[in-house]
């Protein structure tokens, strides 16, 4: 089948990379339209992290679906939201001792981001939020705002009052600290640096290009925020819900967002589902501050259950995703003293893992090498320069290691 781009808007996107037309997907794999079968690195850019039509949600929705359950897209009090809720509660807050109210923004996780910077500006009464270089948080205006990106903007040179962009972790290198200058401007009057009503961050940035920040360096942000009374928000959208092993990939850190932002795989199953996550104290909207007709996707919800269910009431995914996890950059490290003409740096955290090639063309000649032997993966960072590794979190590790070999042979063929 053609693909049809000339009715599609030049603003594509994933139909340039990986150019076929894909009809079906189980778990790590997907196929097109003439059968052919590609093992999954991408895992929906994070919207699919229990991978593709997962046996246990799939029933729970048809079921859901045939019983005629309410398909309303508001927040109406429906039992799935109920039990929805009443899941997320006991599944992931109660064992780790949190306490937040839930908030349904929206569909997407920009909608999550748009609700977090809003929020935290009426809580602080300030306008100011700090955000980090090669951040990537939506693409909406205000979440496009707090994006680090440049590129991302979109050319519509989004601005908006007060959103200040800091370094990352690691970005002066050693011996220079982020977090300490902030403090520094921040306690010094002069410095000009207004104060923020919030910081905003990935613990592992995603489109940036797969940048780490150190669990210390999230401590000493967390501390600047009690400091200088800013709100931390911890933006889990593409970390979260295990991509990097915990549910939440600060947990680690042991530090205690403000506000927490959750999308891509909470639905589990491809679906569109957001929450913001909001300390009791600073759920100071009033009733229908933050509208929306699509708030409460009942499908989600269903799917959002069986996933929490089925993944989250034990450790197995997080501890298969850690084990994992080392073996994958084990071998991607291999490749690189393998091949010493080619410079570049394996980062990341579970099974969020990039490849740092340095050149763009490197890393793009690479991902379509890939494809071509059947692998997807995608580009990311500042230059797309950066090949991301997320397979599904359940993929069986023999798959994991099938792929790993298409990507060796797909950096030799291309260095060569
Ligand atoms: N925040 C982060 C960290 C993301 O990775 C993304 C999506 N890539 C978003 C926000 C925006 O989410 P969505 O595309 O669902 O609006």
């Amino acid at each position: 089948m053609e693909i049809i781009n000339r009715l599609e808007s030049e603003v594509r996107g994933y139909v340039r990379s990986f150019p076929k037309v894909f009809t079906h997907a189980k778990a790590n794999k997907m196929t097109t339209e003439d059968g052919a079968e590609y093992l999954d690195f991408f895992s929906g850019a994070g919207a699919l992290n229990y991978g593709h039509n997962d046996e246990v949600m799939k029933k729970a929705l048809l079921d859901y679906i045939e019983s005629d359950g309410v398909t309303h897209g508001l927040d109406m009090a429906t039992d799935a939201k109920q039990q929805f809720l009443a899941t997320f509660e006991d599944v992931i807050m109660k064992p780790r001792n949190m306490e937040y109210k839930i908030q349904f923004p929206g569909p997407t996780g920009t909608n999550a981001v748009e609700a977090a910077l809003k929020i935290a500006r009426k809580v602080k009464k300030r306008d100011r939020v700090l955000f980090f270089t090669n951040a990537y948080h939506g693409m909406t205006l205000g979440a496009l705002a707090v994006t680090g990106n440049a590129s991302k903007r979109g050319g519509a040179g989004v601005n908006m009052p007060g959103a200040t962009p800091i370094p990352y972790s690691g970005y002066f290198g050693e011996g220079r600290d982020t977090a300490d200058d902030l403090d520094m401007m921040l306690s010094n009057s002069s410095s000009g640096l207004e104060k923020p009503a919030a910081i905003i961050l990935e613990t592992v940035q995603g489109e940036g290009g797969i940048n780490v920040a150190d669990f210390d360096w999230l401590k000493k942000i967390e501390a600047l925020c009690r400091k200088h009374d800013m709100l931390l928000i911890v933006d889990d959208i593409q970390a979260g819900v295990g991509r990097t092993g915990p549910f939440f990939s600060f947990e680690p850190a042991g530090i205690s967002p403000d506000i927490i932002t959750v999308s891509k795989s909470l639905s589990g199953y491809g679906l569109p589902l957001a929450i913001t996550m909001i300390k009791p104290e600073y759920d100071i909207w009033a009733p229908g501050e933050h509208n929306g007709t699509f708030r409460g996707n009942n499908h989600a919800f269903i799917t959002a259950m069986a996933a929490l269910n089925e993944y989250w009431r034990d450790d197995k995914l997080e501890k298969s995703v850690l084990r994992m996890s080392d073996r994958i950059q084990e071998r991607l490290n291999g490749i690189l003293s393998a091949n010493p003409a080619f410079k570049a740096e394996v980062r990341g955290r579970g099974f969020f893992i990039g490849i740092d090639c340095e050149q763009a063309e490197l890393a793009d000649e690479i991902a379509a090498e890939c494809f071509k032997n059947h692998l997807i993966c995608e580009t990311a960072g500042p230059d797309d320069n950066v090949i991301k590794v997320m397979p599904p979190l359940i993929s069986p590790d023999a798959d994991i290691e099938a792929g790993l070999d298409i990507l060796e042979t797909a950096i030799k063929t291309v260095l060569d």
